[in-house]
């Protein structure tokens, strides 16, 4: 039988249940469609990970085949040019990826094509859990206990080796995409960081596991040690399976290699992801409107100075000037920085968190439509099980906190590498003599605050209760 792979956010061949499937049926065409809705470093990120796969696939003398158009259109043009009979994807957990899914089952069922589909992106099967109630949960805790103690995720399974069709369909050239930025190409720091493809997350993992996973429970909170896995862009484009992280997690803690703290805090972190697909799968509004409703009339003042400033790095804070530099130049950013800039975004700027949003969609490489959302509306204050509205981050003591050194904002500001410990994260206080002496000259070299902080605190907290008192 000939059947058709198709490829979505599941760019990996080691425990791909489609895959698996498709080979276990005969001969197997793989095929993947233009996505049109990425963001710039995420196309980036894409053209790597697309060209380790042909080449992955070229080992077994399978071509990945690359086409444009609806995929429920193109798929089903395509079973007719190779005369098969079967189509198997993995699910995507999104309203786009449903959506997809389910026009490429109708427009198979009216041909009389076979449709398989499987979860591959997933530990459990979102649409199957609810509280005892028999709704969804809402809130992280029970929803991941529940998780934990009812189901058990399956073993991953192993690659078996692809049979090739004998006739291969067209493909369009990857190349002629265009996903690589040309003038300028602003994609070398992101070349220098990163290893995109499935070999590049085992590589990761193998390190992390073997190494820097014990020691993530308390080190995880602090931007200049690489304790955290920095797995997220590969699991965000399906390089490798949460369920193999679920399992080498278990094995590792069961041989007493890691200890129970930090394996089952590395896993609760998996259960972040899970949970926040599991809030796209049970309330697709998410995606643009606020889950809290009260938020919809929340006076924003969106002001385009301020998100421009933010853009930049150059806000005159400087926690948060260094993460919006690391993102720009690396395509990524510490969780415990992407929650510091997004709470000075939302609230010490009162810029709508939408904005802040596509910005990290446009120039994240593991920008997760889920994650992403899911994290600005919990930071904003208006997502479910999100943190208070009124718990607003001060970025000078969130600063001395987990960069005390400052070793995180010398690297990515370094006109302010001279400055002493005690300034280095409100150089504003500092006096004459010690800005001198650092060769910083405020408003010139660093920005001067662009929002006083003490103010606004006070008038995001006014903000707040405008909308808390009119419900
Ligand atoms: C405002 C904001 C926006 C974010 N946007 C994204 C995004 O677009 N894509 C994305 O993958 N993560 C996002 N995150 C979550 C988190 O910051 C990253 O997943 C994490 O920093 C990735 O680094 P790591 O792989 O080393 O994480 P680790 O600490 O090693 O965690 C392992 C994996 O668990 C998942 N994970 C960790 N933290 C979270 C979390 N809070 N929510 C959901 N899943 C989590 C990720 O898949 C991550 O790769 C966002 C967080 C915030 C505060």
């Amino acid at each position: 039988m000939k059947t058709i792979l198709w490829l979505r956010e599941d760019l990996r061949l080691y425990d791909n249940l489609a895959l698996n499937q498709a080979a276990a049926d005969g001969e197997v065409i793989p095929v993947f469609f233009y996505p049109e809705h990425l963001g710039g470093a995420s196309y980036w990120w894409l053209h790597h990970s697309l060209s380790r796969l042909a080449e992955q696939f070229a080992e077994h003398g399978v071509t990945l085949i690359l086409r444009t158009g609806d995929p429920a259109r193109v798929v089903l043009k395509l079973c007719e040019e190779i005369g098969s009979t079967k189509v198997v994807f993995n699910r995507v957990y999104s309203s786009r990826g449903m959506a997809q899914g389910q026009a490429v089952k109708q427009a198979l069922q009216g041909a009389d094509i076979e449709c398989q589909s499987f979860n591959s992106q997933l530990l459990f099967e979102p649409g199957k859990i609810f509280n005892k109630q028999g709704t969804p949960f809402k809130v992280f805790t029970p929803f991941w206990k529940h998780c934990c103690a009812q189901l058990q995720p399956p073993a991953p399974q192993a690659f078996t080796t692809l049979k090739p069709v004998g006739d291969q369909p067209d493909s369009e050239q990857l190349s002629d995409w265009g996903l690589l930025p040309t003038r300028p190409n602003w994609a070398q720091g992101l070349a220098d960081t990163w290893q995109p493809g499935e070999a590049g997350a085992q590589q990761r993992w193998q390190e992390f596991l073997n190494d820097r996973i014990q020691g993530y429970k308390e080190g995880r909170d602090f931007p200049e040690r690489e304790q955290t896995s920095l797995l997220s862009p590969h699991l965000t484009f399906g390089e490798i399976s949460p369920r193999q992280l679920w399992h080498d997690t278990q094995e590792a803690m069961a041989s007493g290699l890691v200890d129970a703290s930090n394996g089952n805090k590395f896993l609760a972190e998996i259960g972040w992801r899970e949970f926040s697909r599991y809030l796209l799968v049970h309330f697709p509004q998410i995606e643009t409107e606020a889950f809290n409703q009260k938020f919809a009339d929340f006076p924003w003042k969106n002001s385009a100075k301020l998100l421009k400033a933010w853009q930049k790095g150059e806000t005159g804070y400087p926690i948060v000037d260094a993460g919006m530099r690391e993102l720009w130049h690396t395509g990524y950013m510490h969780n415990r920085v992407r929650m510091i800039v997004a709470s000075f975004l939302t609230k010490h700027c009162l810029v709508h968190w939408q904005s802040g949003m596509d910005w990290f969609w446009d120039t994240l490489v593991d920008a997760d439509v889920a994650n992403n959302t899911a994290s600005w509306q919990w930071v904003a204050g208006c997502g479910a099980d999100a943190a208070p509205y009124f718990r607003i981050f001060n970025p000078i003591l969130q600063g001395e906190k987990h960069d005390k050194l400052g070793v995180y904002v010398r690297r990515w500001v370094p006109e302010l590498k001279k400055m002493p410990n005690k300034t280095i994260h409100q150089p504003w206080t500092a006096d004459e003599e010690t800005l001198a002496e650092a060769g910083v000259k405020l408003g010139k070299d660093y920005p001067r605050p662009i929002v006083d902080h003490a103010d606004a605190r006070a008038e995001a907290l006014a903000a707040y209760q405008a909308i808390k008192s009119s419900s």
